[in-house]
């Protein structure tokens, strides 16, 4: 019998869990810089990117309770959530030009939510000729700009 190995999948799944058993958000809101991943700090959301992106630029809007539903934040603070993606939008569309996006929440234990009980809105860009976006997810993927130079730009994006 041959075992394939597959050590992206161990940080991965390390990834999400950590050393200390905690919730990857929780502990990232925590640090900063390139560590922590987190282009912006709104009132009750931050912007965090995809450590393991389906796509260049694959940002998450976040809250910073540890929430598991939506519907815990009142309508009002929930305008944020949504302007928060707009400006990432916005953002993502200067820098990277993508021909669309994908936007969603994974909510559930049958959903394929990657972090469970920490509810966030995933936006992904789209380039026309990417593959579909059912294909996208599970698959590792060559990415053409590095992690830090996405960082970077979409932080700086943050601040105009
Ligand atoms: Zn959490």
């Amino acid at each position: 019998m041959k075992f394939l190995q597959a050590p992206w999948r161990w940080s991965f799944i390390s990834g999400l869990i950590n050393k200390e058993n905690k919730c990857v958000f929780c502990s990232a809101q925590k640090q900063e810089g390139l560590d922590s991943l987190v282009c912006y700090r709104g009132r009750n959301y931050f912007v965090i990117l995809n450590k393991y992106p389906y796509n260049t630029g694959h940002l998450m809007v976040v809250p910073y309770k540890h929430l598991t539903n939506p519907g815990e934040i009142s309508p009002e603070d929930t305008m944020e959530m949504w302007s928060l993606m707009n400006k990432s939008l916005d953002i993502l569309k200067e820098n990277f030009s993508p021909d669309g996006f994908n936007i969603g929440m994974n909510i559930g234990d049958a959903s394929g939510a990657g972090v469970k009980g920490h509810f966030h809105l995933h936006i992904v860009p789209r380039w026309s000729g990417d593959s579909n976006f059912m294909a996208v997810i599970g698959k590792t993927k060559v990415m053409s700009y590095d992690l830090e130079e996405v960082y970077n730009k979409i932080s700086e994006g943050f601040k105009q």
